[in-house]
């Protein structure tokens, strides 16, 4: 069975940056289960899966405008430091998960200055070229539930197996199957 649109997929996969460090890898946890063609993944990646099989291998750039986008220096701006809880560390790299009219975001501070923090709210992949290595475990026919939610169940930490008020267990964008792990 080949990798199409409403099929579930297990993958091992590494993700590499250009200079080949790496950031994100199944190697030594689950294997990365999803729903191809349902935004579960980054579109640029599925593009190059399209068409697979179990056993077979992919090795891809994609690069940062199909991955986490381009850098966005709108996203850079200043916030008074009193926007942050009194337990916050601020200190330059300090990540804090902010939450803005697109859902939660992980934003990261880049300047302190008195009382003003300048932050960044890109992806911190946003602007990165990323090479992947995959290798395809499992292709199958995704169930009618699956299709329906938009993500896969069965082994997913989420709680949302078999049961028919998944939506809000599962919360916005998923339990993500691809993401939960
Ligand atoms: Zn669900």
């Amino acid at each position: 069975m080949v990798i199409e649109k409403n099929r579930v997929v297990t993958i091992d996969y590494k993700l590499q940056d250009t200079e080949g460090e790496v950031l994100d890898s199944s190697e030594g946890a689950e294997p990365l289960v999803y729903l191809h063609g349902n935004d579960n993944i980054i579109a640029g990646l599925e593009k190059h899966l399209l068409g697979k099989k179990a056993g077979d291998d992919v090795d891809c750039l994609v690069p940062a405008v199909e991955a986490y986008g381009e850098r966005d220096n709108a996203l850079v701006f200043t916030v008074p430091k009193s926007e942050f809880g009194p337990e916050a560390e601020l200190e330059i790299g300090a990540q804090f998960e902010a939450h803005g009219e697109g859902g939660a975001q992980i934003v990261t501070v880049v300047a302190i200055d008195g009382d003003e923090v300048t932050i960044d709210a890109n992806h911190p992949l946003a602007g990165e070229d990323l090479h992947f290595t995959v290798k395809v475990v499992d292709v199958r026919e995704a169930t009618a539930e699956e299709l329906e939610h938009g993500h896969v169940h069965g082994g997913c930490s989420c709680g949302c197996e078999g049961e028919e008020d998944c939506g809000d267990g599962c919360g916005d964008g998923g339990c993500g199957c691809g993401g939960c792990h």
